[in-house]
């Protein structure tokens, strides 16, 4: 019997997240991490209490919708609200973060980043991360590789 890797096992958690997105421009989902254990998760969606996108439709300016809080933000906001420490933590996000979010996941000492695709990867973004150190890895998601473990366990 094949055991799930650790990498695959919060990778999917991610991916299962970003289902609950509601913002269909991109679902994305992240999970946080500290000592093998899920801290935090967030996925792309609304200021509670209010519309959702896939509802009303996105609020769009300059090229973005307005209306949608990332899933890294969500993560670490969930994280402030709660008052849970991210220092040191792990990050596993479906997509290469946006800039404003890559600036935040530094910023709340987060050390290293797992990112299943590439997604518009800003170049300034990749420079904030090395030079802060923060490690940042492109771990490929694979759901039907998921799919067959649990085909296999029945
Ligand atoms: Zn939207
Ligand atoms: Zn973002």
């Amino acid at each position: 019997m094949d055991r799930i890797k650790w990498d695959d096992y919060f990778m999917a958690q991610a991916h299962l997240l970003s289902l609950r997105s509601t913002c269909q421009r991109l679902s994305v989902g992240a999970t946080i991490i500290k000592d093998n254990r899920i801290i935090a998760g967030g996925y792309n969606g609304s200021v509670a209490g209010e519309v959702h996108c896939i509802d009303d439709g996105c609020l769009i300016e300059n090229g973005h919708c307005i209306r949608t809080i990332h899933a890294e933000m969500n993560a670490l906001l969930q994280c402030s609200k709660q008052g849970v420490r991210t220092e040191n933590a792990t990050i596993y996000v479906t997509h290469f973060p946006c800039l404003n979010c890559t600036k935040s996941i530094i910023q709340a000492g987060i050390k290293t980043i797992y990112y299943a695709q590439d997604y518009r990867n800003h170049p300034y973004a990749i420079e904030l991360l090395q030079q802060s150190g923060v490690k940042f890895e492109k771990v490929p998601f694979d759901a039907n590789h998921i799919a067959q473990m649990f085909l296999d366990e029945a």
